[in-house]
């Protein structure tokens, strides 16, 4: 990727090294927050149970962190905060197009463990928005780990999980987020999986229209960034992943698609660049 001496959006807190504990007010919640949550333990093998503490106020804080943060300006944190400052310049005219306003989502680098309105999460849950508290939450220790396990390395397949995450933020902003859990409510499981996919497809539609708008505004891609992200895309599918976990597949517990279908929407949101390209709710099959 080709960020360059881009904008840095200050957008982003740091909460690394021990930090997120702070004293605020923490409202926990089931609903949509904690599925995704849940959704996102089970992309990465880890049991829901370790992740939503309930309504635990401030668990104790681990000492694991050898006590110093980082500094504030080291390249990875440099990096979220470019790829960041790229979502707005995207989403903000998307939306004022719409004649709505782009209300920017905070962004919270955290290592180990995190407290968000969606409960208590440990990095190993993966990156994850909270619907709650309109924040992207990234661990960057886990995004390393996850391009060297997960086979998807590279800067842009980077970029691609901040901006799927980003992608749930836009969601949110348009309702989608809310309209689903209120049919999730009424669903059954196999329905409400089924409905989690659409979510998760729609939000790699909007990574993959996010990367056209900012290529044409700013050339940010080289070459091999497409693949990077097609590759993230793929790595991260229902099958594979069930597949490295399992050994088997079982479409029905589905709950971010297949590498297929990730693959198909992330190139969808990528060649038309256009939000209406990305209603994966319409299609009896997405
Ligand atoms: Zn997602």
């Amino acid at each position: 990727m080709q960020l360059g001496d881009g904008r840095e959006s200050s957008n982003v807190e740091d909460r690394r090294g021990g930090g997120g504990f702070g004293g605020r007010g923490i409202a926990v919640g089931g609903g949509l927050g904690s599925v995704v949550l849940v959704v996102l333990a089970l992309l990465f093998g880890v049991d829901p149970g370790v992740i939503l503490s309930g309504g635990d106020p401030a668990p104790a804080r681990t000492e694991t962190q050898g006590g110093g943060a980082p500094p504030a300006d080291d390249a990875g944190s440099r990096f979220v905060r470019r790829v960041l400052a790229e979502t707005e310049d995207v989403w903000n005219p998307v939306f004022q197009q719409m004649n709505r306003r782009y209300q920017e989502p905070r962004l919270v680098l955290f290592s180990g463990a995190v407290q968000s309105a969606c409960g208590m999460a440990q990095a190993a849950v993966g990156p994850f928005y909270c619907p709650g508290d309109q924040r992207v939450y990234i661990d960057l220790d886990f995004l390393a780990q996850m391009q060297r396990q997960l086979g998807a390395p590279g800067d842009f397949a980077a970029a691609y999980v901040i901006a799927h995450e980003v992608g749930h933020h836009v969601q949110n902003q348009l309702g989608v987020l809310g309209r689903v859990q209120e049919l999730r409510g009424r669903a059954s499981e196999a329905e409400g999986n089924a409905l989690q996919v659409r979510v998760e497809l729609q939000a790699d539609c909007l990574a993959g229209m996010w990367a056209r708008r900012a290529q044409d505004a700013r050339q940010i891609l080289e070459d091999g960034d497409i693949e990077e992200g097609l590759n993230a895309a793929a790595a991260v599918g229902d099958d594979r992943l069930q597949r490295r976990a399992r050994g088997q597949v079982q479409p029905d517990s589905f709950t971010h698609g297949s590498s297929e279908q990730r693959v198909r929407w992330f190139r969808t949101g990528l060649q038309s660049g256009q939000l209406e390209a990305c209603d994966t709710f319409r299609p009896a099959r997405p």
